[in-house]
């Protein structure tokens, strides 16, 4: 075994520990859904597939260059790893990569419907969270259509009959996107359920990200 083995232990905990986020904010069910973390130039940590999130240990959590080829960690990584390397490939920006199965957001996902501007938090995705082709999952197809649907703009995506990929600068920043997708889905839901909702020009929503750039950094 390579020297990766015993490397990157806070990174890999870090995949353990968003991963039992992922349960407990109801952002997935079971063992659905996957998260990385870009380690260097050349390799990403990934969740190891099939285990629940609470019974990962650190060392299991693999470690994997851009060809795929799997470098450390005792058990085999998400069957996702393709979608995951796509994003990693096609965006510099990105960090960390989330993919979740959370319900209202995933409604949406089965209803081939964006999530529109209809909250303002929509931001921290983009314009609306858009819908990628649908794709069987764990294929290199899935990654090719949810990186076109992200484009250069883009954190979140659904992913058609399946959920939702974010990706953003950090697996933290990642995750919170995921969560914001969840919530706006939510709220879209609620309220057109009374009524037709309101939904924000593109233009607010790129003023809005600017302001969010600085939000929460004050000291
Ligand atoms: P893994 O357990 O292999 O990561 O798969 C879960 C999933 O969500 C597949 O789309
Ligand atoms: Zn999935």
């Amino acid at each position: 075994m390579s020297e990766e083995k015993d490397q990157y232990h806070d990174e890999r905990s870090a995949i353990r520990d968003y991963g039992v986020e992922l349960i407990e904010r109801g952002l997935t069910e079971g063992t659905g859904g996957n998260l990385s973390i870009r380690l260097d130039d050349e390799h990403i940590a990934i969740s190891p597939s099939g285990v629940p999130y609470g019974d990962i240990d650190v060392w299991d959590v693999p470690v994997v260059d851009f060809d795929g080829n799997v470098l450390a960690g005792d058990r085999e990584p998400s069957t996702e790893l393709p979608m995951h390397l796509s994003v990693y490939e096609e965006r510099d920006d990105v960090g960390g990569v989330v993919h979740t199965h959370s319900p209202y957001a995933t409604a949406f996902a089965a209803l081939g419907e964006p999530i529109p501007a209809s909250h303002y938090l929509v931001a921290f995705a983009g314009t609306e969270v858009p819908v990628a082709e649908y794709r069987t999952h764990a294929t290199p197809e899935l990654g090719a259509a949810a990186t076109e649907a992200l484009g250069d703009e883009f954190k979140a995506t659904l992913l058609k009959n399946h959920g939702v990929l974010t990706a953003s600068d950090s697996l933290a920043s990642a995750f919170d996107v995921a969560q914001m997708v969840e919530y706006c889905a939510r709220i879209h839901h609620l309220a057109s359920t009374v009524g037709t909702p309101d939904i924000l020009p593109d233009e607010e929503i790129r003023r809005i990200q600017g302001k969010l750039e600085s939000y929460g950094t004050s000291e």
